[in-house]
């Protein structure tokens, strides 16, 4: 048992160091929702997860969207009149606007204020601000620096953002691992922050590594992981499989999911998804520290996902939500602020969620009058080492008596508030004495519920009406 114990913290201590060195390498790459920094990403990962990159042309409709023209920027910066740069982009990626137009201009100081960004109250750190779909351009400062180049207000400076918008296309990476089933479980996360290392290079690397890991595992479902740039990457990517989303039974969005805090998991829009409970009781298990949060139309991804026509059963797992920590979108959100534990316990927990989504079923009681005799059949405690555990031999009486094909092992779980991996163990034992067999009845109600507004049917109709009908005499 400890020999075991001690490899599995060893293995989670690997992945953390796995997952930190490919932040590290992610980190200086300036990604945007369009351009190279996105394709460098994707071409890193691939390295590591066979994940494909796919390619949306310019100008092609997305749901009420329209993908926008690639940005790539090569340089920026705000130089005094002897070429002194003031403000360098080559410091920070964050100094520029995501998506700032081009501009190379002299003017005074004074002028410049109004396309400046600071943060008076943390004046050390550097803001991270975008412009996408709207025409400006700007920089980002520490508070402290803009004080002090402000004391100059009438200097002459050189403002120079050589940045290019033209055709190409937006960029996601895709990769599949093939279960039995081709029911899937969904896992995204974003792709569009530049030096930014808890949103949102956690959820990218945990991702990745989940992916590594479930590669190596027998799986009955089908898991599919998308990495797209945040809200245009996912009405994409869910325009484009429009057509396959009934084969989506479970889902997650994973972001910030990296720095030294607690678990948040916020709820899918149905509140009560098979995923829901299946992550709430992981946490509950844990001590009952992590925070659930019900659904709200804010947030990450999981706002396109669980929009009324699609209503996917997918959360969000993330730590310290967005917006609610300091460092949230400054400079401060650097690789300091990452936690290799946190990391490693993240996957962790979506193994935990995953072994559940896996195993939860019904199975019927073969002796459903009165209890069997357990002693002959080594399964109870004063007759078998076997069931050292207390717990376990609890999970046996309640596997038993809710094995009536109506409950499946998480409710069990829920009920007995006994952790799954018991629970299946214990179901796992009884099936091997003949005491259980599984049943036909699905655990699997449909993902989407029956009250919904739009059904995936009548939103197919609803994106086919793309020309004006003909017939209109
Ligand atoms: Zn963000």
């Amino acid at each position: 048992m400890h020999h075991e114990r001690d490899q599995n913290e060893e293995s989670l201590a690997a992945a953390g160091r796995r997952m930190f060195e490919l932040a590290q390498e992610l980190f200086p790459l300036h990604r945007s929702i369009t351009g190279n920094g996105v394709r460098e990403t994707l071409d890193i990962l691939a390295r590591r997860v066979p994940l494909k990159t796919v390619e949306v042309p310019t100008g092609s409709q997305v749901l009420d969207w329209e993908v926008p023209q690639e940005w790539n920027i090569r340089d920026a910066y705000i130089a005094d009149a002897d070429g002194n740069r003031l403000v360098d982009y080559q410091a920070s990626n964050l100094h520029v606007v995501n998506y700032s137009q081009p501009i190379k201009q002299r003017m005074r100081w004074d002028e410049l204020r109004d396309h400046l960004t600071t943060l008076p109250e943390q004046p050390d750190w550097i803001p991270y601000r975008t412009g996408y779909f709207r025409d400006l351009w700007g920089f980002c400062l520490t508070h402290r620096k803009y004080l002090e180049l402000d004391q100059t207000p009438d200097r002459e400076v050189e403002v120079c953002i050589d940045a290019t918008f033209e055709d190409g296309a937006l960029s996601y990476g895709e990769l599949r691992l093939q279960g039995e089933l081709d029911d899937e479980v969904l896992i995204s996360t974003h792709i569009c922050h530049p030096s930014l290392a808890n949103d949102n290079l956690s959820g990218i690397v945990v991702a990745t590594e989940l992916a590594r890991q479930l590669a190596a595992l027998p799986r009955r479902y089908t898991y599919r992981f998308i990495f797209v740039p945040a809200t245009i990457g996912a009405i994409t990517w869910l325009h484009q499989n429009r057509r396959n989303l009934h084969r989506v039974k479970h889902g997650m969005v994973l972001s910030g999911v990296g720095n030294a805090d607690e678990l948040t998991y916020k709820r899918s829009r149905l509140g009560n998804a098979k995923v829901d409970r299946a992550v709430e009781h992981v946490l509950k298990q844990r001590g009952n520290t992590a925070r659930i949060r019900d659904f709200a139309p804010t947030g990450y991804d999981e706002r396109q996902f669980c929009s009324p026509g699609f209503n996917l059963p997918m959360g969000c797992l993330m730590r310290t939500p967005d917006g609610e920590y300091p460092e949230y979108h400054t400079s401060a959100d650097n690789l300091e602020f990452l936690s290799e534990a946190s990391l490693a316990d993240t996957v962790a927990v979506c193994l935990s969620v995953v072994d559940v989504l896996e195993h939860d079923r019904c199975y019927v009681n073969k002796n459903p009058f009165g209890e069997p005799q357990l002693g002959r059949r080594g399964l109870y405690r004063a007759y078998g080492e076997q069931l050292a555990n207390p717990l376990l031999q609890q999970a046996i009486l309640w596997v038993l008596n809710l094995s009536d094909s109506r409950h499946g092992l998480l409710e069990v779980a829920e009920r007995s508030e006994i952790p799954f991996h018991l629970i299946k163990e214990a179901a796992g034992l009884l099936e091997r004495h003949a005491l259980i067999a599984r049943s036909e009845s699905a655990v699997n109600p449909p993902a989407v519920d029956a009250n919904q507004a739009w059904t995936h049917e009548s939103l197919l109709n609803q994106i086919r009406i793309e020309t004006p009908l003909l017939d209109a005499h």
